[in-house]
């Protein structure tokens, strides 16, 4: 039968059944049985908790992909511009709760398990972590997706599928060591093979010339063929039907890879060798600040690019025949520089495969593309040596220095000869190793370049591309980083969420999350407040007994939780919370015992993973466990403070940890933080921030009032000077006294010890950990005397609740959407 016979017939039967899946718990309780025996394979009579999951997901699944085809059929139909979201990384987490509570069936589905004899909490923690990125930037890619598919705007994600995600961190003898997260060895339900969805990328070869109409034509033969296959995972929104995707690639061997191997006879290592191919996407590189110069990391960034773009023109081309349509149509977001190939991608297609004239296809080029930057110091950003790129994509080489040489002949024209201006605008670095500057090709080509938070756009402007801001101040914009309340409160927090919406009297926050707001009238409400701190306290004492099963190390819920979770740097500065911790050791240790009475206990918790080659990140891992080890043990001290670190810190451990704490800590070194997102998942929980004025934190304080809140230390604006100076004229006496009780061996292990100690030394303080000290201690002491007046605390904790909603990436995606993108929200209507 004809197609359009074939959709009639099907839209019929789907009449008469009103829809393939239902959704109450008979119906669900029958798909997850029908699951066990014919998709898991096991006996509907005997099933684990994982068999559970794994049929309940498959359910679940079902529903996705119902959903997901109406969303692409209406998207296809109304043919709207469309967003596509390029980032190397996606930090996606547990897929099951997210997935019912964003559908609407989670109460359902607990009450299907239920009648199965199975718990839905317990259900759901059988669930590994989606873990295909490093931290903020890639959990960032996660909450946008969120947020695109919850407010109805047709977008998708591009990204790869690594079969290593990030390392899982375990530690012994309080080092940390890294073994590999292979996190598709139980299958993963939540993504949809595309066999038929395949593309040949291609690497390496020469350029060569080729007449075509009696026109020279730039051909590029490769030397090397992979293929990239599409891995779908539908994104639901919540409140309402729409489902986007996001589409990963995996690599693997093409039939046209390395043919000369096999025409050679040498059978066994020509398959040996296809197989390589697979390496591509095998696994994710663990920095999550820089990614200098590596020949796989730039395969893998093209590799992604490629396919891509190959399967987005092809869509367009579907129902366009105009390039100049193209960005009507599309609009392509760069999730920092990694995906900037991109740019020379594109060209490369319009240029040589479409025969479009070079400055047609700039033209069209220059309005598809904006970038996020997510870098503070220009000597972070990406570069790639000459001889590598021209090597693996000899075309692209040229078509960057044709770009540049367009580009520096405009900069002629508007700054005269100014050759350093030149030099240090060129997309191409000469130099030892010259090399190209992703940066400023993306910034040549973006219409709009983006920061991450305010004073963000601020460095941009000013310190990182400064030269770039002056000759097109009008392409620099910010949008504050936001985090979606529907993963860090409704998931994470329940009963949180039941509180909010019971005060509120609706749960449209949870699509409207300024309402939020209207828990300030309440603040002071005693029956809330009691109602808070018991929901609170149930968080607390879920996650001390997750400390103790960890750990071993028992804590009492009454202490003062004060957490600092996130990647270990030296510039977010674990280790001025570590000194702070060993001087209020050091201070209890001093005390008598009535002095000790009036102490407030703490239970301090660090946790975060170190780049495997990041020493000193590792050295901070290790002094956190000798500290403890001593603290813990010391009986003089017992419940006033405890030291606990929480080993592989990822999605789902945040989820926990979040709800469960009363302070946190988001300390860096004013100037070094882009923006920060966990920040914002503890406001959100009504966790107090003790944090100094850097990134989204400077607007987080206007949000909620710097009463509501523990400020400390330098200003931007002031570090510079500060670091002329040196800190050893501005740290405090105690300052001195902590580090040198590390470095006379207190707490063990003196000689592994002695650099993190040195880099404190007087000028060497690069972080101004020693200037800042005094200010800290100050902020930590205001801490303790809010958290004994339960009143002020439990009204700060609302407040900071209350005000979270501006960190929202509703609003952040609201903004790009209107500001950069230019797409409107496409709903699909069944
Ligand atoms: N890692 C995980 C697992 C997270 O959920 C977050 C939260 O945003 C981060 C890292 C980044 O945290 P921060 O912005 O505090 O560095």
């Amino acid at each position: 039968p004809e197609s359009g016979e074939r959709r009639g017939k099907a839209e019929r039967l789907f009449r008469l059944m009103d829809g393939f899946r239902r959704n109450d718990p008979v119906s669900l309780q029958k798909d997850i049985l029908d699951h066990v025996e014919f998709t898991v394979a096991r006996s509907r009579f005997n099933f684990d908790d994982f068999e559970a999951y794994q049929a309940l997901s498959h359910s679940i699944r079902d529903r996705l992909i119902e959903r997901w085809h109406d969303t692409q059929q209406y998207f296809k139909r109304k043919d709207p511009k469309r967003l596509y979201f390029l980032s190397l990384e996606f930090l996606m987490g547990r897929s099951l709760s997210n997935s019912v509570i964003n559908l609407g069936i989670r109460d359902n589905c607990a009450d299907a398990l239920n009648q199965l004899g199975f718990e839905f909490e317990v259900v759901a923690e059988q669930e590994g972590d989606g873990a295909l990125g490093n931290g903020g930037l890639a959990r960032l890619s996660a909450c946008q997706m969120d947020s695109l598919a919850t407010m109805d705007f047709p977008a998708w994600g591009y990204g790869l599928r690594y079969q290593y995600g990030l390392f899982r961190q375990v530690i012994f003898d309080g080092f940390q060591y890294e073994q590999p997260d292979y996190w598709l060895n139980f299958g993963n339900p939540w993504e949809i093979e595309r066999v038929h969805v395949s593309y040949a990328v291609k690497f390496y070869g020469n350029v060569e010339e080729e007449l075509l109409n009696g026109e020279k034509c730039k051909v590029w033969v490769p030397g090397e063929m992979v293929e990239a296959v599409a891995y779908d995972n539908p994104i639901p929104g919540y409140g309402t039907r729409n489902t986007i995707n996001l589409r990963l690639w995996a690599a693997k061997p093409s039939d046209q890879h390395d043919m000369e191997s096999f025409n050679t006879g040498d059978y066994i290592n020509a398959v040996i060798n296809r197989q390589g191919a697979e390496t591509i996407s095998s696994v994710l590189y663990p920095d999550d600040r820089s990614y200098q110069g590596k020949e796989l990391r730039l395969k893998q960034q093209y590799f992604f690019v490629s396919a891509s773009l190959q399967d987005i023109i092809r869509r367009f081309k579907d129902s366009h025949s105009n390039f100049d349509e193209f960005p009507d149509k599309v609009a392509l977001q760069l999730n920092d520089t990694h995906p900037s190939l991109a740019i020379p991608e594109v060209m490369r297609i319009l240029v040589d495969e479409e025969h479009l004239e070079w400055s047609r296809a700039w033209g069209i080029v220059c309005k598809l593309f904006s970038l996020t930057s997510h870098t503070v110091l220009p000597e972070g950003l990406e570069k790639v040596p000459v001889d590598l790129l021209g090597s693996l994509l000899p075309r692209h080489l040229q078509i960057i220095y044709d770009i540049n040489f367009f580009f520096m002949e405009d900069l002629k024209k508007h700054f005269g000869l100014d050759y350093d201006r030149l030099s240090r605008m060129s997309i191409v670095e000469e130099g030892a190793v010259k090399s190209i500057r992703m940066a400023n090709l993306s910034i040549v080509c973006c219409h709009t370049v983006n920061g991450v938070s305010r004073v963000h756009l601020e460095l941009l402007k000013t310190r990182v591309f400064k030269d770039f801001y002056e000759l097109w101040p009008q392409k620099f914009q910010f949008k504050t980083n936001g985090v979606t309340q529907r993963r860090w409160i409704v998931v994470s927090n329940p009963s949180l969420c039941s509180l909010i919406s019971k005060w509120l009297g609706t749960e449209a926050w949870i699509r409207d999350v300024d309402l939020l707001l209207g828990l300030r009238e309440h603040a002071a409400n005693a029956d809330l407040q009691q109602e808070w701190n018991m929901v609170r306290r149930v968080n607390k004492m879920r996650l001390a007994e997750y400390i103790e099963t960890m750990s071993g190390i028992k804590v009492s819920p009454d202490a003062m939780f004060d957490v600092q979770t996130k990647r270990i740097h030296e510039y977010k500065r674990q280790l001025l919370n570590l000194l702070g911790i060993i001087h209020r050791y050091d201070c209890i240790k001093n005390m008598n015992m009535n002095e000790r009475r009036k102490v407030v206990p703490r239970v301090c918790i660090i946790g975060g993973k170190a780049a495997p080659g990041y020493e000193i990140a590792k050295k901070i891992i290790k002094l956190c466990h000798a500290v403890g080890e001593k603290i813990n043990n010391d009986s003089d001290v017992g419940d006033l403070l405890k030291l606990v670190f929480i080993p592989d810190y990822n999605v789902s451990v945040a989820e926990l940890v979040i709800p469960g704490s009363d302070l946190s800590q988001h300390i860096s070194t004013a100037g070094h933080e882009p923006s920060g997102t966990g920040s914002m998942k503890f406001l959100m929980n009504g966790c107090l921030l003790l944090a100094t004025a850097d990134g989204s934190t400077i607007e987080i304080i206007e949000e909620i009032g710097e009463d509501n809140m523990f400020t400390f230390g330098a200003k931007v604006h002031e570090v510079p000077a500060l670091r002329e100076k040196g800190s050893a004229l501005t740290a405090p006496l105690q300052f001195a006294r902590v580090v040198r009780m590390v470095r006379d061996g207190y707490f063990g292990f003196k000689d592994y010890f002695k650099s993190l100690c040195d880099a404190l030394d007087g000028n060497g303080d690069f972080y101004l950990l020693g200037h800042d000290f005094g200010s800290y201690l100050e902020a930590q002491a205001e801490a303790d005397k809010a958290f004994v007046d339960r009143e002020k605390w439990t009204r700060m904790s609302i407040l900071s609740t209350a005000g979270s909603g501006r960190f929202s990436s509703d609003r952040t995606i609201g903004e790009y959407a209107e500001k950069t993108w230019g797409i409107e929200p496409c709903r699909c209507p069944f």
